[in-house]
């Protein structure tokens, strides 16, 4: 998967390369630089089995309630809790940095959350919670009815008109100069006036629905209701609760597997793809993240 077509030097592009197999490692025919297959990848200088890392990839790509650390530290003969606690952050980034490419296109329904310890007051701007936004992108199926298509969920500061359009921008919209790419047209809201004013700003039709009872959120916008639940009931149920710096990891897992629900059969050879696609992120890295 690393190099599908045969070595190839990741520094100087050659394609040969001499393979010292007591220390794993190619040696560049041209440039002499030595590659191991890992490098580059979030397998780097790693010192657990690939196959264990493979068993981890395949269950967080496949549980749908996500997949406990602990659990997995015990089935994999883990030493230490810290040791699985980083493997399965650097399968997150391998996600997230994946999913970072997709953008949204056509209708968005879209919706905020707040997500951070119980017994808080609810509601826009709770104190103590983090504001999460939660974006679905819809088309007609088969039977003309709308079908959810990709997702995305975002950490920001507050539920304003700036963070709201900031992360719009992210997903699809307005200035990007990618010619014949779809754009996001229309967005579905409860008509909250952030949104209104990100509407007027950036020139799209809005469709307000009106919410009468919280209740009612999961009948008239179901599907960024579904993946609201879905990472609730993930972060709250299988990890206990996350820490505001590491939210936004969580989340894109979830958003990950919601975006290749239909590929059932490919998920684990994908994302092991997406593993080898991206660098690896550390220890210290992750510990000294801040919050949003
Ligand atoms: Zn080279």
């Amino acid at each position: 998967m690393r190099w599908p077509d045969g070595f190839v030097c990741p520094r100087c592009g050659h394609d040969k390369g001499w393979v010292i197999r007591t220390r794993k490692v190619v040696d560049c025919k041209k440039c002499r630089v030595k590659t191991s297959l890992t490098a580059g990848t979030i397998f780097h200088k790693t010192r657990t089995p690939l196959l264990k890392w493979y068993w981890l990839i395949y269950r967080m790509a496949t549980d749908k309630v996500g997949t406990s650390v602990a659990e997995m530290q015990r089935l994999l003969e883990i030493t230490d809790y810290k040791t699985a606690w980083l493997m399965a952050h650097k399968v997150r980034k391998a996600m997230s940095d994946r999913d970072a490419r997709y953008r949204l296109a056509g209708l968005v329904e879209l919706d905020e959350t707040f997500f951070g310890p119980p017994g808080h007051t609810r509601g826009r701007g709770s104190e103590n919670k983090s504001t999460v936004l939660c974006a679905v992108s819809l088309y007609h199926g088969a039977n003309g009815k709308p079908r959810p298509g990709f997702a995305h969920m975002r950490v920001v500061a507050d539920a304003s008109a700036k963070s709201i359009g900031g992360f719009l921008d992210r997903l699809g919209c307005g200035s990007d100069t990618d010619e014949g790419r779809e754009l996001i047209e229309a967005f579905r809201t409860d008509g909250w006036k952030s949104y209104r004013t990100v509407a007027k700003d950036k020139e799209l039709r809005h469709y307000r629905v009106v919410l009468r009872k919280p209740v009612d959120a999961g009948r008239l916008l179901p599907w960024v209701h579904r993946i609201i639940s879905n990472a609730k009931s993930v972060i709250r149920g299988t990890h206990r609760g996350v820490s505001d710096k590491h939210l936004q990891s969580y989340l894109s897992e979830v958003c990950y597997r919601f975006n290749r629900r239909y590929w059932e059969k490919e998920i684990f050879d994908r994302l092991v793809k997406a593993c080898v696609c991206t660098d690896t992120v550390t220890y210290g890295q992750l510990v000294n993240r801040k919050a949003l």
